[in-house]
């Protein structure tokens, strides 16, 4: 029996009463139940979408100007200014260029795809994921490894639209304005800065296949994935306007780049020019020829005019991303523990030696969430039924349950 006191109110479209609904919006001559103001907006974009119309959410007063976006990945990454400041631009004007395409005009916006230079675990598939967040669009991640040219063992080029279409429910339209993250884009790299003579199926041949879709164009995308076979109906995609993020470690191109500075220094500076390169971040110094010089074709390139790199995150950053962002580690813990009503507080000690953790173990940010929760399973266990309701972690509670958790046996031995 439903709690809810009839109050003579009905919907105005369905005729369900108030008991019988979740919620009943009242207007000014009616009212709408939850059921029939879903249905309403469903009918409110398949109109949108047959009829061609641009999507009513996108308009340039409503885009989140490039100060903005960057305050909002501020929110969730720490650090990284110069890869949210090139994020948050080329963002901006995409959508820029997405939003021209009505006006009759000779000047043409070029596609501005980003390629994000750091070493794994620095944020960017973070960055990546929390653009798309603000954006409302829709977003996949897909790792560059896996893709190999058509006919051998792998992924066709062409399932980096299906997954799209996927998260799209299959709005063409809406997964035509997404953004896709192409994780280790390294790995493609061809081996040596020569064109092969032997067949390199997971390297060049897939950076050419990959070129059609940063370029834009109409692909035929299988709806299921998979390989394409003749009697499956496919899907056109215009990857005109998808924005393409291509993420990667790069490792060992440090070297390229101090080999291309210390070649110019030699050449046209003679005396002074190595003295200013700070040699403990020689990623800031990257540029397209150092891509090149690790075994991206040109035309790939050419295709991803935005290059930024991430910096390597010190104790300090480390210590920050354990507290600091919206949804950190330490604040996703403590909203567990208040859904039993617990507090948890944890000493500056604790978070210092869970940090030196990360460092000594090589685990990075990633590792933060497996050290946190070594030390905090016994604690997640057993306080729910007891009648404690307060944990305060000292240094001394995180050394004690790390030392005896799993993760240290693995990491020592
Ligand atoms: P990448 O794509 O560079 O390999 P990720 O973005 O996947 O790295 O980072 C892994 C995890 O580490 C993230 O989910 C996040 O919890 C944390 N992280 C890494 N870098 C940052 C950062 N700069 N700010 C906040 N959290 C970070």
């Amino acid at each position: 029996m439903s709690k809810k006191a009839n109050s003579g109110k009905y919907c105005s479209f369905c005729g369900r009463s108030e008991k019988e609904c979740n919620v009943l919006i009242s207007g000014v001559s009616g009212e709408i139940c939850d059921i029939c103001a879903e249905q309403a907006h469903e009918i409110v974009n398949e109109t949108f979408k047959s009829s061609g119309k641009a999507d009513p959410s996108i308009s340039l007063s409503s885009l989140p100007k490039p100060a903005q976006i960057k305050e909002f990945l501020d929110q969730y990454i720490i650090g990284q200014d110069n890869a949210k400041r090139f994020l948050s631009v080329s963002v901006y004007n995409h959508y820029k260029r997405i939003l021209q395409k009505n006006v009759e005009d000779d000047v043409e916006i070029e596609k501005s795809n980003i390629i994000m230079v750091g070493a794994t675990g620095t944020g960017k598939t973070l960055l990546a994921k929390t653009i798309a967040k603000l954006l409302h669009v829709p977003f996949t991640i897909v790792d560059a490894t896996v893709l190999t040219e058509a006919g051998y063992v792998g992924e066709d080029i062409e399932s980096i639209l299906t997954r799209l279409l996927q998260v799209a429910d299959y709005d063409v339209a809406a997964a035509e304005r997404g953004i896709v993250f192409i994780d280790e884009i390294d790995k493609i790299a061809r081996k040596s800065d020569n064109p092969s003579i032997t067949r390199d199926v997971s390297g060049e041949g897939v950076q050419q296949g990959l070129l059609k879709l940063l370029e834009g164009s109409v692909v035929n995308v299988p709806p299921q994935g998979g390989r394409k076979h003749p009697d499956q109906k496919m899907i056109a995609v215009d990857t005109k306007n998808i924005l393409f993020v291509c993420g990667g470690a790069f490792d060992g191109i440090e070297k390229k780049i101090a080999q291309r500075l210390n070649t110019r220094v030699v050449g046209y500076t003679a005396n002074n020019g190595s003295a200013n390169v700070d040699r403990n971040n020689l990623l800031q110094y990257i540029t397209p020829l150092d891509l090149k010089s690790f075994g991206l074709i040109p035309e790939i390139i050419g295709r991803l005019p935005i290059l930024t790199y991430l910096e390597p995150l010190d104790r300090d950053a480390l210590l920050r991303i354990l507290v600091e962002p919206k949804n950190s580690i330490i604040k996703q813990y403590q909203k567990l523990f208040e859904m039993d009503d617990i507090e948890l507080t944890f000493d500056e000690k604790a978070y210092e030696y869970i940090v030196d953790k990360a460092i000594e173990f090589k685990l990075g940010a990633r590792g933060l969430r497996s050290i946190v929760e070594a030390i905090m399973i016994d604690a997640m266990f057993a306080l729910p039924s007891e009648e404690q309701k307060d944990l305060n972690v000292t240094y001394d509670y995180a050394v004690d349950h790390f030392e005896k958790s799993e993760l240290q046996r693995l990491n020592a031995g």
